[in-house]
């Protein structure tokens, strides 16, 4: 290894790392790929989407199972919800894909290492010659310094290097999660799901997991600091969303300021003051801190390079390059970009093409889906509403109601809506936002449409089939022109 020089070398194996190492392989480069953790796919595979998703699915199973007798099937009065295999299949889906990225890496010639990777330094200085980073290498190579499991080092040599290395969960008032104050790791591991849970933070994580537990039958508490639940999302979603998790039982507290997160003989208490400048105290049987995601770029040898950092997260350019040549950031640490899978994969791919002299188009921030995965679901892309009136659009909205779609109907989901948003002048759609069934899948269209510059005119005649939940994609860009039809 220490002889064998890497076109690039990526420090971290979540879908960030591993979708660059796999598009590098596939581009003919000499990949190595750096992972600390003793199975690849990093937070998203093993303590972030898939598992989360597996529960979600299992909640939204047990939900129909709540209302069998609707759809005419009798008999399941005595269900019973068997925490262990629920976890069991979770681990299942893990393990299996664990294997596939294995697989993956073998079949794209990836050469994996094991262990904790560090930059050296940086491998060439500009013309000016900033020599207050140390001596270049001769060799214009990067380093990188690599720690194994038992304490063994070793160097990884490469002319690019990607980092990958991904985030963390924030804690609150320095408290280290455990059996009852819980972060996204230990909340997916719990014995059974708890009596009560307190989430703090209305962020995706927040809501997913208080969505699951809600269908199980936990007491849920949600507290956000700011204004309204899903913060980042159109007004209207957010509002739909306090509508429906109401409806649920989930008590929704927004505008609230956590002041205290404490352990009591049975459970947790927490402290806020709310929207009204009042103290509330409330306990339950476990706390969720879901308050946001630090990026990993202490101690990975940052300061010995050129990079630029902004509030810890690191500067790129469209390529995804760092402000030291031949090093590129890529997924949930670089700076402005939503700690997403599909943009640390995509991010990834960028950055390879570039490595590899391929034609790429950059990660636009406005071309990004986010979707929540909680009961209702929510998908959206581009501007919300009130952004684009801020951009200076003049904006025409159409808003289209899952009530009014036969599918929404069948499969017994009617909350929810489609809302467009659309440039006036050309109609050019500025923004969707779904929220309702399969709002997660729905919103692939949108980002389709928008990549293609998509306007209100062009989609009133794109034929959706009937029935399903797209055709509320339809209703909804009719809407724009106030000609739905079936609203
Ligand atoms: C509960 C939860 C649910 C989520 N659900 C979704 C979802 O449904 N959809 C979605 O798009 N996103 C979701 N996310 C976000 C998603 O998980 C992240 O955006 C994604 O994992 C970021 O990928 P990454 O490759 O940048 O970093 P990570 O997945 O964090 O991977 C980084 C890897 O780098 C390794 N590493 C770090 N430092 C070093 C080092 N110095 N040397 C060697 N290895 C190192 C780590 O061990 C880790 O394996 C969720 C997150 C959470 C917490």
């Amino acid at each position: 290894m220490a002889d064998t020089i890497y076109d690039v070398a990526i420090i971290g194996s979540g879908p960030a790392g591993y979708t660059a190492a796999i598009r590098a392989g596939q581009l003919g480069l000499k990949v190595a790929l750096i992972e600390s953790a003793s199975v690849l796919g990093g937070t998203c595979l093993h303590v972030g989407c898939i598992p989360t998703k597996a529960l979600l699915f299992n909640a939204e199973l047990w939900d129909h199972l709540k209302h069998a007798t609707d759809y005419g099937i009798d008999g399941v009065e005595g269900r019973a919800l068997n925490w262990e295999s629920v976890q069991k299949r979770k681990a299942s889906i893990v393990t299996k894909h664990t294997k596939g990225l294995e697989f993956l890496m073998k079949k794209n010639k990836v050469t994996v290492i094991s262990g904790y990777g560090k930059l050296t330094g940086a491998a060439k200085h500009p013309s000016d010659e900033d020599l207050s980073l140390g001596a270049p290498a001769k060799d214009g190579m990067h380093r990188i310094e690599l720690a194994g499991a038992k304490g063994e080092t070793s160097e990884v040599k490469a002319k690019n290097v990607i980092l990958a290395s991904g985030s963390e969960a924030k804690t609150m008032f320095g408290l280290k999660p455990d059996d009852r104050i819980l972060t996204n790791i230990e909340i997916l591991a719990v014995q059974q799901p708890p009596k009560s849970l307190i989430a703090i933070g209305a962020g995706a994580v927040g809501l997913e997991f208080s969505s699951i537990f809600r269908s199980f039958g936990t007491e849920v508490t949600l507290v956000e600091y700011l204004p309204r639940i899903a913060p980042f999302e159109d007004e209207e979603i957010s509002k739909e969303l306090t509508r429906v998790f109401k409806k649920r039982g989930i008590d929704v507290n927004t505008g609230a300021k956590v002041e205290k997160i404490e352990k009591t003989e049975n459970g947790v208490k927490v402290t806020w003051v709310g929207a009204n400048g009042k103290a509330v105290e409330k306990e339950a049987e476990k706390v969720l801190v879901a308050v946001g995601r630090a990026p990993r770029t202490e101690n990975v040898g940052i300061e010995k390079t050129r990079i630029e950092l902004d509030r810890g997260f690191v500067k790129v350019n469209e390529t995804q390059e760092t402000a030291e040549p031949g090093i590129y950031a890529i997924g949930d640490i670089v700076a402005g970009f939503p700690q997403l899978a599909h943009v640390g994969a995509m991010s990834g791919i960028v950055a390879v093409s570039k490595i590899a002299g391929r034609a790429f188009r950059a990660v636009r921030r406005d071309r990004i889906p986010a979707c929540t995965y909680c009961d209702p679901q929510i998908g959206s892309a581009g501007l919300t509403e009130a952004q684009a009136k801020e951009k200076g659009y003049t904006v025409k909205v159409g808003k289209f109601p899952f009530a009014g779609n036969s599918k929404a109907t069948i499969v017994g989901s009617h909350d929810g809506f489609v809302k467009i948003v659309a440039d006036a002048q050309y109609g050019e759609i500025l923004g969707v936002h779904i929220i309702g069934p399969q709002a997660t899948e729905l919103i692939a269209e949108a980002v389709a449409v928008m990549e293609l510059e998509g306007t209100i005119d062009e989609l009133m005649f794109t034929i959706h089939a009937h029935p399903t939940l797209a055709e509320a994609m339809l209703d909804a860009y009719a809407a724009v022109e106030g000609m739905a039809i079936n609203a």
